[in-house]
């Protein structure tokens, strides 16, 4: 038993959340979890949660199953665990009828009361998932933060206290606890910000490649935010579906959708990339890590170094080292991928750059901050793939529209 009560733990309900709700589940072949509940949990034990299943199996007093097949379906449940690293700390259960007067029966609170104790939990800083209404009343008898999860099988309807968020899957409500968790610890943060005009085919593979997982494990909460410039495939509905926050940009060019991005982004770390899953998102974390561990303000990618056979053609090579060159004699900036949109930046950096361009941006922000704020920076290759959808920027227009921008740039900034 611990006096002090300083760990932030997780309370989890069983059937309907972390597992499918079969009805009085009675044999361990029975039993499964939802997609993706170890890698979740994980997240909780290295955020430093104590994970809590508390669960009523009144199917007990029913005489439907014993509490030795109930041992082992939650050997089952922990081996699953194990293989993906990652533990609970304690389960509860209650074994009694609901006509039994219990106290550990939720809603009542004796379970969390018991657990709390063992394992010096402060409920104030803790939080409760659960798909059903006994779950949200334990939470906020408790004082506890409570997500509604609409996997079980009321999905949701059945609830009278408000929870503080509602998920469609226990891997949301795992995010936004977290999210809070950090908010009010003041944690890092990373927007991922990805301009987008008719990438239906791109878009979905993109938002989904971005390794939250990885990036979350690094201690760093992940915006990821799509701004749509006004496509009209419904690029921006089917970013949405794959999870991004979506920024409507009317005013199309690269360089508008950029703005309004940045403007929108809550990260202390911005990352951008195309829509088209081009540059390789499975990247960031090690990006990242560059930026932390050479305390750099600004990373830049080069795409030659480890080029995919067809991802760009001949031309638009040529065209990029002409760019590259020009930029270095003009700026003295020794980068070999002028045009590369993939950067990772820190965003107070923003504060001191005068971006006015549109489409020539990726040069604009290398040379505002590089040559005009002298940030501390680096350029890392990257692999870098053939474009989903058909190719649309890159002509011998955009080539010298660029040049141009180049030299205009050297004498009116
Ligand atoms: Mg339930």
């Amino acid at each position: 038993m611990q006096d002090i009560k300083l760990n932030r733990a997780v309370f989890l309900d069983r059937d309907g959340t972390i597992a499918p709700d079969v009805h009085y589940c009675r044999r361990p072949e029975d039993f499964e979890l939802f997609p993706n509940v170890p890698e979740t949990i994980r997240l909780f034990n290295n955020h430093g949660f104590k994970v809590v299943v508390v669960t009523n199996q009144s199917g007990i007093a029913r005489g439907y199953f014993t509490e030795e097949i109930l041992d082992c379906i939650h050997q089952k449940m922990e081996g699953y665990l194990v293989e993906s690293e990652a533990h609970i700390d304690a389960i509860y259960y209650c074994p009694h009828h609901p006509d039994d007067g219990c106290e550990c029966r939720k809603p009542r609170t004796a379970l969390f009361h018991k657990a709390g104790e063992t394992l010096g939990i402060d409920f104030s800083r803790s939080y409760v998932i659960g798909d059903s209404q006994i779950d949200i009343g334990a939470g906020k008898a408790l004082g506890c933060k409570t997500v509604l999860v609409t996997t079980g099988p009321s999905k949701g309807k059945d609830i009278i206290d408000l929870p503080d968020y509602e998920a469609k899957s226990f891997e949301e409500a795992a995010r936004w606890v977290i999210e809070n968790m950090k908010r009010k610890c003041d944690m890092k943060q990373i927007s991922v910000v990805i301009p987008a005009l008719n990438e239906r085919d791109g878009i979905e593979k993109t938002v989904r490649a971005i390794p939250k997982f990885e990036l979350e494990n690094m201690g760093y909460t992940v915006q990821v935010l799509v701004v749509d410039n006004n496509s009209n495939d419904g690029t921006g509905e089917l970013a949405r579906n794959a999870g991004a926050e979506v920024v409507h940009e009317p005013a199309r060019g690269y360089g508008s959708a950029f703005q309004a991005g940045f403007a929108n982004a809550a990260g202390d770390v911005i990352v951008t990339a195309d829509a088209d899953a081009t540059y390789p998102l499975e990247d960031i974390p090690r990006l990242v890590k560059i930026l932390e561990d050479e305390n750099l303000d600004f990373v830049t990618t080069n795409r030659f170094g480890l080029m995919v056979d067809g991802a760009m053609s001949f031309r638009n090579k040529v065209g990029n080292a002409v760019l590259s060159t020009t930029m270095a004699i003009l700026f003295q900036i020794n980068v070999k991928d002028s045009q590369s949109g993939m950067w990772i930046f820190k965003r107070d950096l923003l504060k001191k750059l005068v971006l006015t361009s549109n489409t020539p941006l990726s040069q604009e922000i290398k040379i505002e901050a590089f040559h005009f704020a002298k940030c501390r920076w680096k350029e890392v290759p990257i692999k870098y793939k053939p474009r989903a959808g058909k190719v649309k920027l890159g002509g011998w227009k955009v080539g010298f529209g660029n040049l141009l921008h180049l030299f205009k740039k050297r004498f009116v900034r």
